[in-house]
């Protein structure tokens, strides 16, 4: 045994390691010790205190969990090479590779922190500023590809955060706001996934401080005052307990196990949405039993629901249905002495160690990591969900998503073979379809539960046996299966998927809607390319631009909008002027002085078109369109001037041509329309030609984008075939 007074870790650290580890591990560790302390030399904390009690504690933490050495050297040299002159290989020569990948995982999860060491480190680099949750989401990402990888590595970050929370209070007020939010969303909730209860009470609770200061004094408070009473109680309880379980030869360990503050306040919350209001001190009694075996588990049980009167809805039998933590136990709510009601929970000594330690219990006593099932299952499926999510579209989405399909509590079904499959509560047969294999989701048909022909939508029950029928001629999904009104789906990895399928599929019918929803811009005669239109609006080819076109993700408002803006930046300035507005009109003369401006008769310009100033002789600019025929033909050029629309709009007269199949009532409908559009008509007239009507019409409009809707407004009048915009004002047929 390396004795402490041989050693040079101090008594902090040892104390912890010496209960469990064997002499070359406690070497190993030493040497880790050693070189971090160095590494940091002369670092300072905010807090004023030397950098390397920070890793210190973190390690001392890891050693509460007794987790193996290696994992305990990389949490004392987890910042090194973010912080120090030090590299990952370096760490691999002296550490060896599982030290070093350890190391570098929690270096690249610090990278993405809100929040990082580099706020308790002065000396560092500040991270960049991101969105808040963006930043999460992409925590949040790599801590679970971390976990998949290495859960050690999400381990050590726990232990990391949870002393930057303990000295928050050497950070500036609103660092500590985004670190606690970030960590009551992020950290604690993955400490729970990771069934490491310890910490996520911790984390909690140092968070709930910051976020909400008053409640937590408010309620610690009431903890305190009525601590006496409590304590007392307790003690009663538990010797009672003790006593019906010894003379039961049920050998057994009993206390009363403390309540934390933030699942207080939880409790508070949940009471008042049913108008009740938590006692002062009835719902802070609890009490745990640990005994040998799982036998005594159950005994223990009967033993108490005969002594206690217990309370209904209150038992859950989680030895036999383990949630998904790996966690065990038998709960109870029973009324003890004077009618208070307790709860009792009730384990074995290894569920215990589960319990507390979660998967950290894997590395219990051992070296290395050993192939663990359950543990192995657990994390193959973790694999999958992030397989799922890298399909998923954002950051955003992606929290979404994780927030459905992780931390919502689980049931366990059952496939024909027996197989386990693992859904949030309140999952469905299709669900469960998708979760088997992507196309037996998009074939599913019918299912049976339990032997029972049931619905896709059928919500299904923990210990339910679910079988899928599919069809051998796969149609696919059906729309309604993403309908969230009908609850076909649950989780969000189906929703991903059947959502998939139909991308996959409608591209295609996008393309051609995109591409005749682009014509249409094209039919209000703007200057609008394909490519250009793409280009501009970063798409990477008029595909995509189609396709979004087409499935309504980008409207034409939106492509006019970005025309006109970008129409807006000169481009043949001679000399740089303040712009001028011409009287009454609404545009701006670029370049040149203050100038009367007027609208040309021959081509008509309105708001929103690609337009071009030309100086005229003795009429200040008349405003052309940049494709009037006259403008093109002019060999004049250095008459011509840029303007631009201005902010001030002014209502144009434009010349529009319906082409209709006759019927009675339709000019009243056309008119109708263009009026509750609050659109002036200045002239009417109709025409039969080749047993059509053609209709044309002066209109006043504000601009390009009102007459865009109103082109879609008497389009889908019955009769009316097509409408386009003629070039001139002037009353004739094209
Ligand atoms: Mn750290």
């Amino acid at each position: 045994m390396v004795k402490q007074k041989d050693c040079t870790i101090d008594s902090g650290l040892y104390s912890k390691i010496e209960v469990y580890l064997k002499n070359k591990d406690i070497k190993f560790i030493e040497k880790a010790y050693n070189f971090a302390k160095d590494a940091h030399e002369g670092q300072l904390r905010l807090s004023g205190e030397d950098f390397f009690e920070h890793p210190k504690q973190t390690a001392i933490f890891l050693a509460d969990l007794k987790l193996d050495s290696s994992t305990i050297a990389a949490a004392l040299l987890h910042d090194v090479v973010e912080d120090c002159d030090c590299d990952s290989e370096d760490i691999e020569r002296i550490f060896g590779l599982d030290v070093s990948r350890l190391v570098d995982g929690v270096t690249k999860l610090s990278r993405n922190d809100v929040i990082g060491d580099s706020e308790f480190f002065p000396n560092a680099n500040f991270l960049d500023d991101k969105p808040e949750d963006i930043a999460q989401a992409e925590t949040l990402r790599k801590m679970l590809m971390a976990m998949a990888d290495d859960v050690r590595v999400v381990l050590i970050k726990l232990a990391d955060r949870l002393h930057n929370m303990r000295t928050i209070s050497y950070l500036p007020p609103n660092r500590r706001l985004a670190m606690s939010r970030e960590t009551i969303e992020i950290y604690a909730p993955l400490a729970h996934r990771l069934g490491i209860w310890e910490i996520k009470w911790l984390l909690e609770d140092l968070s709930f401080q910051q976020i909400n200061p008053q409640e937590y004094k408010n309620i610690s408070k009431r903890l305190n005052s009525k601590r006496q009473v409590r304590e007392s109680y307790v003690e009663k309880i538990v010797s009672q307990i003790e006593n019906e379980l010894s003379n039961q030869d049920i050998s057994s360990e009993v206390y009363g196990r403390p309540k934390h503050i933030y699942s207080i306040h939880k409790k508070i919350q949940k009471y008042s949405e049913i108008n009740r209001e938590v006692s002062e001190i009835h719902d802070l009694f609890a009490v745990r039993i640990i005994v040998d075996e799982i036998k005594d588990c159950y005994a223990a049980l009967g033993v108490i629901h005969t002594k206690y009167h217990p309370l209904p809805n209150q038992f859950d039998d989680y030895i036999a249905n383990p949630k998904d933590n790996l966690y065990q136990s038998l709960h109870t709510a029973v009324l003890g002495e004077n009618s208070l009601p307790v709860e009792v929970q009730i384990r074995t000594k290894d569920m215990h160690e589960v319990a507390e330690y979660g998967v950290a219990a894997h590395w219990l006593y051992k070296e290395g990591v050993e192939s663990d099932k359950a543990f192995e299952e657990k994390m193959t499926w973790l694999r999958q969900l992030l397989d799922w999510q890298r399909d998923a579209s954002g950051a955003v989405d992606f929290v979404e998503s994780f927030k459905t399909d992780i931390f919502q509590n689980q049931i366990f079904v059952y496939t024909p073979n027996e197989d386990v499959i693992e859904l949030p509560i309140g999952a469905t047969s299709l669900d469960f379809a998708y979760r088997i294999h992507t196309d037996v989701g998009h074939g599913c048909v019918g299912a049976k539960v339990n032997g029972k022909l049931v619905s896709l939508n059928h919500e299904l029950n923990n210990g339910d046996t679910v079988q899928i029928m599919t069809s051998k001629t796969m149609k696919g999904p059906s729309h309604d299966w993403i309908n969230p009104s009908f609850g076909y789906v649950k989780t969000a990895s189906a929703r991903t998927k059947i959502r998939h399928w139909f991308n996959r599929q409608e591209r295609q019918t996008n393309i051609s809607r995109g591409k005749e929803l682009f014509q249409k811009l094209g039919r209000l005669d703007l200057d609008v390319e394909e490519q250009k239109v793409a280009k501009l609006l970063r798409y990477k080819n008029t595909e995509d631009l189609f396709v979004s076109l087409g499935d309504g993700s980008l409207t034409t408002e939106k492509i006019l909008n970005r025309l006109t803006i970008s129409e807006k930046k000169p481009t043949k300035l001679n000399h740089v002027e303040t712009p001028k507005t011409g009287p009454a009109s609404g545009i701006q003369v670029l370049g040149v002085g203050d100038l009367y401006t007027s609208i040309a008769r021959c081509c008509n310009p309105i708001m929103g078109d690609s337009i071009v100033g030309f100086i005229t002789r003795g009429r200040g600019v008349s405003v052309h369109r940049q494709n009037c025929s006259n403008i093109l033909s002019e060999d004049e050029s250095e008459r011509l001037v840029t303007v631009t629309w201005g902010e001030t709009k002014t209502l144009n007269p434009v010349r529009i041509q319906l082409k209709c199949e006759d019927r009675l009532g339709l000019l009243g409908d056309v008119t109708s329309i263009i009026s509750n559009e609050k659109i002036n008509i200045a002239n009417i007239n109709t025409e039969e030609y080749d047993d059509m009507v053609f209709i044309s019409l002066t209109v006043y409009t504000s601009g390009i984008e009102q007459l865009d809707r109103l082109y879609t407004k008497l389009e889908a009048v019955s009769g009316v075939l097509g409408v386009i915009r003629l070039r001139s004002i002037e009353n004739k047929r094209v």
